[in-house]
């Protein structure tokens, strides 16, 4: 018999992973984004109710292993998962995709926190969100001084000061380029989510000379097994559900 895979998910290397998992594994998503609706695996979608929460469901589904792909910011989920897979015996592996690294010509100012933000950002007037919806619940803190563009999946009808693109990476350079000099963006700010998909404003930002405004990634829990790559990962879970299939 196949042993049961739980995939957390919500990134695009999630998904990735998720569309190679037959019917006997589950595919799992917080519930904020869009829920495909063409896989061959069990699609669940919402909170398990904390780490207790988790416990409970790997037990009830017979889950033998957790697959945490979920983005490195998310660092809820996957502290409870670790809990969880500790208090129910079963293995936790993660893709723990790098962070991207500053290159010569860049001027990231590492942040923490939406204070650290806020902070950085004091000195300019026309910033790009790149963080996901959270610049969405400070709209009515935007300073007399600054126009905002927010970059996230939520449509927003935004304020005279604060403009909200819905839009879904993979971004071009020509893309972001035409961007910044439309918006007349003078410092960007982001997430190190590391990954190709949206690494593209960084080079704009270094070739136009721009500083970044750079949130550090929380810290995370560490995993049996890491992998770097959805790639690398898929390979392993071939491998892992082969040798169950054949035990
Ligand atoms: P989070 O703060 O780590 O998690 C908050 C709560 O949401 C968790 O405690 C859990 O609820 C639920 N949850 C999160 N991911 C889940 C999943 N895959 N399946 C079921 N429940 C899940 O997460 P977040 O930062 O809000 O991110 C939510 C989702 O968006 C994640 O799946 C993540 O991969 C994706 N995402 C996040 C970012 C980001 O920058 N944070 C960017 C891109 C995509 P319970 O405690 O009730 O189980």
């Amino acid at each position: 018999m196949t042993a049961r895979i739980l995939l957390l998910g919500g990134t695009g290397d999630a998904l990735t992973i998720a569309r190679t998992l037959g019917p006997a594994h589950v595919y799992s998503l917080a519930g904020l984004g869009r829920v495909p609706a063409d896989l061959a695996c069990t699609v669940r979608v919402g909170g398990f109710g904390g780490a207790e929460g988790l416990t409970r469901f790997l037990a009830d589904e017979h889950i033998a292993l957790v697959f945490d792909a979920t983005h490195p910011y998310a660092a809820q989920i996957s502290a409870n998962a670790s809990r969880a897979c500790e208090a129910a015996n079963v293995p936790y592996w993660a893709l723990r995709r790098a962070p991207w690294q500053p290159q010569a010509g860049d001027n990231w100012r590492m942040v923490s926190g939406w204070a650290g933000v806020t902070e950085a950002l004091a000195p300019f007037a026309r910033p790009l969100f790149t963080l996901g919806r959270e610049p969405l619940a400070h709209l009515d803190e935007v300073p007399e001084s600054q126009h905002w563009t927010i970059r996230c999946l939520d449509a927003h009808p935004g304020h005279a000061r604060a403009r909200v693109i819905d839009a879904r990476g993979p971004f071009t350079p020509e893309g972001e380029r035409t961007l910044f000099t439309g918006a007349r963006i003078d410092v960007v700010v982001s997430k190190n989510s590391g990954g190709a998909a949206t690494e593209a404003k960084l080079a704009v930002a270094r070739e136009m000379g721009l500083p970044v405004v750079m949130m550090r990634r929380p810290t995370l829990p560490d995993a049996q097994r890491e992998f770097a790559s959805a790639q690398a990962a898929l390979e392993a879970l071939a491998h892992y559900t082969q040798r169950s299939f054949n035990a």
